[in-house]
């Protein structure tokens, strides 16, 4: 999977460290945001260590799809059934803090904390 050995979220997917993991296949894992911004803040994360959307290309167009098609699944699973919100930040304008592509899925009832 090509982990950077500095990276946090290399080191969730590889259980080397702790996370509220929601969901693992093969490809992706998935796991509650340590600060929440809304009742439901989860991170879709590929095991793959890609550091941001601007280094996918058309090979990547697969797990980009799947991680998208996870969304309506997870927040089911998670008891949203209002609608919910997807955000990928990508690099240092994007407000990206951790380079290992992610994205953001937030749910539950408003107001939320940012957004
Ligand atoms: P960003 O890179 O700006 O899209 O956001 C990175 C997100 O990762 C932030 O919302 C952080 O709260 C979250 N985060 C950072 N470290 C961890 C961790 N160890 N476990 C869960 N979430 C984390
Ligand atoms: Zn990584």
């Amino acid at each position: 999977m090509n982990p950077d050995p500095n990276c946090v979220f290399c080191k969730i997917a590889a259980g080397q460290i702790p996370a509220k993991k929601v969901h693992e296949d093969d490809e992706l894992v998935v796991f509650h945001d340590i600060h929440p911004w809304a009742p439901v803040h989860v991170l879709v994360v590929p095991k793959q260590h890609v550091a941001t959307l601007s280094d996918t290309g058309a090979e990547h167009a697969p797990m980009l799809g799947r991680m998208l098609a996870l969304a309506p699944r997870l927040m089911s699973q998670l008891g949203v059934t209002n609608g919910f919100r997807t955000v990928i930040n990508t690099g240092r304008d994007g407000g990206q803090e951790v380079y290992h592509l992610h994205m953001h899925v937030f749910g539950g009832p408003r107001p939320w904390s940012k957004g």
